[in-house]
């Protein structure tokens, strides 16, 4: 059976996209088939996994709308993953497909003629609860929320459960709520820690472990366009491996999924 994860948060700069390009990149280096697709009209998880999104010519707009076939528009990457990329083409896709009956399940329909060709199917959501997000949590068997253990700026995450439960209650009875991903923590101070324990206790979530620190590594890979896992060594990467070996062996073997207790 193929997973279908979303990972969403309307708030920029969680690290959705990190978490989407190094869970698809550590998945597919157990040896699973992985696609990503990119729902982002500014294109990030496309250009980090090493294509540009300007010279894309058949993107997910295109598949979303039901002009181009999904298998014309899917692209391979040097990290091992398949990638429906974005181009800028997509911030039109909101107004286009708000005029459509059924303009939620657009994702969904266009998945389910590949689906059966993967293990593990990532969504990468834009920074908005828009027609987008709709689709990725329609589309979606779970959401994952990465949120960042900086700042105590989470006045966000409620208004996004209440989508997560509209969505639940209307398109998508099936979606289950995996929890937060913890990103950019920082270890040496406890803000870091007391700011998940605040949202753990606040929202009643799952605190998915390990946290994935910060690293200066991740800001040069992005910006380079270069392999997302090419600092294969480095604390994040390895987080995220740790955290996908997490979600596979929950995914595959019914294993509860790790979780920090010590913040609950
Ligand atoms: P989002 O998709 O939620 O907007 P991104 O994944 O694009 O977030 O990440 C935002 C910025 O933070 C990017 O510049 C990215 O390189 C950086 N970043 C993400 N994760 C980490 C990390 N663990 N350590 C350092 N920088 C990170
Ligand atoms: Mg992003």
């Amino acid at each position: 059976m193929t997973k279908v994860l979303a990972v969403a948060n309307q708030k920029g700069g969680v690290a959705k996209t990190t978490t989407v390009a190094s869970i698809g990149a550590a998945l597919a280096a157990m040896d699973l088939s992985v696609l990503v697709v990119d729902l982002d009209p500014q294109g990030s998880l496309t250009f980090s996994l090493g294509h540009d999104p300007d010279l894309i010519t058949t993107s997910v707009h295109e598949v979303l709308l039901g002009e181009s076939d999904i298998v014309d528009a899917l692209v391979s990457t040097e990290d091992g993953v398949t990638l429906l990329p974005a181009t800028i083409d997509l911030a039109g896709a909101e107004a286009l497909l708000l005029m459509r009956p059924g303009r939620e399940y657009a994702l969904k329909r266009a998945l389910a003629t590949v689906a059966q060709d993967y293990d593990v199917i990532l969504l990468d959501c834009p920074p908005s609860l828009g027609v987008l997000t709709l689709n990725g949590l329609t589309a979606a068997d779970e959401v994952a929320v990465p949120l960042q253990c900086e700042t105590l700026a989470h006045r966000g995450v409620g208004q996004l459960l209440r989508t997560v439960t509209e969505v639940q209650q209307i398109t998508n009875p099936g979606l289950r709520l995996l929890g937060v991903i913890p990103t950019l923590y920082d270890a040496r101070t406890t803000h870091s820690r007391d700011v998940l324990a605040d949202v753990s206790d606040r929202y009643d979530l799952p605190v998915l472990s390990p946290p994935i620190p910060r690293t200066v590594r991740f800001a040069e890979a992005s910006a380079s366009g270069a392999s997302v896992m090419a600092g294969r060594k480095n604390k994040g990467s390895q987080a995220y491996r740790e955290l996908s070996d997490n979600l596979w062996q929950h995914w595959d073997a019914g294993k509860p999924l790790a979780t920090l207790e010590a913040t609950v």
